[in-house]
């Protein structure tokens, strides 16, 4: 790591964004996804739809709407198939003490 790269932090990722250019708040695995739709249901914004084509995840309709709560990650029964994108604003930098190692949540 180069004294420039240590004084600003590692970079962290683009935020994921869909082809209008808005910013995705979540992501599906899905292959992990069994599209019950939880998410869907717990969603206190109604950014998801359930995906007309049955099986596979739910469409983020409102991505703009999202308030990054975390509730549709929480609830999802099946661990990693859904993500959520939190902000680059509002990601948290870590760095392990023994290694020095930088990480964000
Ligand atoms: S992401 Fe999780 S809660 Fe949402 S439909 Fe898929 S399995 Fe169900």
């Amino acid at each position: 790591m180069t004294a420039e790269s240590k004084r600003k932090g590692p970079r962290l990722e683009k935020a994921t964004r869909g082809s209008a250019g808005a910013i995705i708040p979540v992501s599906f695995d899905q292959d992990l996804c069994i599209a019950c739709n939880v998410c869907v249901d717990v969603c206190q914004v109604d950014i998801l739809l359930p995906n007309p084509t049955e099986g596979l995840p739910p469409l983020v309709a409102f991505p703009g709407e999202c308030w990054y709560d975390g509730t549709c990650v929480s609830s999802c029964p099946v661990p990693g198939a859904i993500t959520l994108n939190r902000l680059e604003k509002d990601r948290v930098r870590f760095m392990r003490i023994t290694t020095g190692q930088e990480f964000f949540t």
